[in-house]
């Protein structure tokens, strides 16, 4: 008796499942953490049109973040102001120019090295603080902004943003001066540059030296092997 064509496609299969069973061995466990550049792809998208609190109304842009993806320093401020809202990016205003001199010279990095966001992604009308539920409502998006950037420091940027993260912190005042843990990362508060732009004379020259102290906090901590 022949093998005749049966035969042959019964041993082509069972040399294809021979095959795949040995492909078993590769075949992937449970899946990988997304890069972080593609981590932070998705939480912006998440956002898209975001109509979740009642920040939405107003808003021109949603203002969700900018930087190196993998940074190991991120920023964090409060909300967008006026132009944040119009340009669709954190900190470009008079604030934004002060936080950039603040990053280049105290903390010794350039703007595009750092992760910059806000606790709050739209912009509260008339610049006021964010409200409580606001906060709540959008805190989750930074919360995931957080682990997919994996910083070595977070620099929190005035008293709303300490609230955020800390609440029952009575504010910039009370947090300065330590460093603090969110999510297992150190954080260092310090003043937001529109606090420092409202200042002059000897509480100015203080204000910056305060900051440069923080700076110095979070370099020392980035400076520690990993
Ligand atoms: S502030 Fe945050 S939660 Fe509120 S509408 Fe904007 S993106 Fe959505």
């Amino acid at each position: 008796m022949t093998a005749g064509p049966d035969a042959d496609l019964r041993a082509q299969l069972a040399a294809r499942l021979r095959l795949l069973q040995g492909f078993t061995d590769f075949l992937p466990g449970p899946p990988l953490p997304s890069p972080p550049a593609e981590a932070l792809e998705a939480i912006s998208a998440d956002l898209d049109g975001c109509t979740r609190c009642r920040l939405s109304e107003k808003r021109k842009t949603i203002v969700f973040g900018v930087g190196r993806p993998d940074a190991d320093l991120m920023f964090i401020g409060e909300g967008p102001g006026r132009d944040e809202d119009r340009q669709g990016e954190p900190f470009v205003g008079r604030a934004g120019r002060l936080l950039n001199e603040m990053i280049e010279k105290c903390f010794q990095r350039r703007r595009a090295d750092v992760y910059i966001t806000n606790i709050v992604k739209c912009r509260p009308p008339g610049n006021r603080n964010p409200e409580a539920d606001e906060v709540a409502t959008c805190l989750p998006f930074l919360k995931r902004q957080i682990a997919s950037v994996r910083p070595r420091v977070i620099c929190l940027l005035g008293s709303v943003a300490v609230k955020a993260l800390f609440p029952g912190v009575r504010g910039i005042g009370a947090a300065r001066g330590a460093v603090w843990e969110f999510a297992g990362i150190p954080v260092v508060p310090t003043f937001h540059p529109a606090y420092l732009l409202r200042a002059e004379g000897e509480r100015l020259q203080q204000l910056k030296r305060e900051v440069l102290d923080d700076a110095r906090t979070a370099l020392e901590i980035l400076g520690r092997p990993q």
